[in-house]
């Protein structure tokens, strides 16, 4: 079947394939990697590995610190104003869908959240411009997600905030193009769409914004301490991050993230291209930003959706019902989607509309 899960989402088959053949014996050791001890030397060399090929394939400069941490991308809405927004106490915020809504809620918990702009008003079909946007010039921080999941938007600039470090929530984008790492303050992600299992949430961040965080963050929630201990304060998402690892070896296999892109960008055109032309289904998000990722779509049709997202899934295409927030469709045809994937949809898409148009 062709999983078109928002997340966890799809591997690439031989990263799963690679990871069944080292199930029962790692490289020798006569354990699996699921029961090492993440003190022991063999899993050193997995978490270095790892941690030096996001290096490679992302481009991270040296004054960048790279943490494996728990909690999921969720809890770095909170992390992130406890440990940022402590010099003006003030950080901006775009809301541009639903998980950079809840951002935004929780940090007001801990200073002074300014709402830069949101395009709340159009239910999240587009991107606040540059234009739209009301920045303070002392935010210790802008917040944006760079790809909205849920709605199926993408940014096509980044803004402009002068000096103001950016912190992006990367969870549904990251490794699916080249991105000019030095342009952030912090990445985040939760590991589950493009990078490996649940459980692993990967932050980039620059060194000079590793300061004190306010009194009484609980230790867990500390980036000095997570930097101070290599992400080993206590003991990490092992197996998630040895996936990650094998993740990265792949998109290595495939060009890199320039190779990713264009990957995506195929799968991403032929899909909209379609779209465009159809007389049954339609896409609400605006040409500028929509997703590589994810593709939200409908026929304006309630029972004919519903129709549809039954028919596909005896079809063997999963998960193509949109989120509750939205409706209609949504097909997530992250890194890992083959281009048959896309192809098959796009076919099935077109049967569909033969006989229901
Ligand atoms: N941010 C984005 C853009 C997401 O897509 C998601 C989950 O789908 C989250 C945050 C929440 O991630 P987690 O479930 O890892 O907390």
């Amino acid at each position: 079947i062709f999983n078109f899960s928002a997340g966890p989402s799809m591997l690439p088959v031989s990263v799963l394939e690679k990871a069944a053949s080292e199930m029962l014996d790692y490289n020798n050791s006569g354990m699996s990697v699921m029961e090492m001890s993440h003190r022991s030397k063999v899993y050193d060399k997995i978490i270095k590995d790892t941690e030096r090929k996001l290096r490679e394939v992302m481009g991270i400069p040296d004054n960048y610190k790279v943490l494996f941490l728990q909690g999921g991308a969720t809890l770095q809405f909170s992390m992130i104003p406890m440990n940022l927004m402590t010099k003006n106490r003030k950080a901006d915020y775009i809301v541009s869908g639903s998980f950079s809504g809840k951002a935004y809620k929780e940090a007001q918990k801990y200073g002074e959240a300014h709402l830069a702009a949101t395009s709340k008003a159009d239910n999240f079909s587009h991107i606040p411009t540059q234009e739209e946007l009301n920045l303070s010039p002392d935010a210790d921080y802008l917040h944006i997600c760079e790809n909205n999941t849920i709605f199926g938007t993408t940014y096509n600039y980044l803004p402009e905030t002068n000096g103001v470090p950016i912190v992006s929530d990367m969870s549904s984008c990251i490794l699916s193009k080249p991105v000019d790492v030095e342009k952030y303050g912090v990445i985040y992600a939760g590991a589950q769409k493009n990078m490996g299992p649940a459980g692993l949430t990967v932050v980039i961040i620059r060194e000079d914004l590793v300061g004190e965080p306010l009194d009484k963050t609980p230790v867990m929630m500390r980036f000095d301490e997570m930097v101070a201990n290599d992400s080993m304060y206590n003991t990490p998402p092992t197996y998630a991050i040895y996936i990650l690892g094998l993740v990265l070896d792949w998109v290595e296999s495939m060009g890199g993230l320039t190779g990713m892109e264009a990957h995506n960008t195929k799968k991403a055109a032929l899909l909209y291209d379609y779209l465009d032309q159809s007389k049954l289904f339609k896409t609400n998000v605006v040409k500028e930003n929509r997703s590589l990722m994810n593709v939200t779509f409908m026929t304006g049709n309630e029972e004919l959706d519903a129709k549809f997202v039954k028919e596909s899934a005896e079809r063997g295409f999963s998960n193509l019902k949109g989120h509750r927030s939205v409706g209609g469709m949504r097909a997530s045809i992250y890194n890992a989607m083959p281009m048959e994937g896309v192809e098959a949809l796009v076919a099935f898409m077109k049967e569909f509309e033969e006989k229901n148009a």
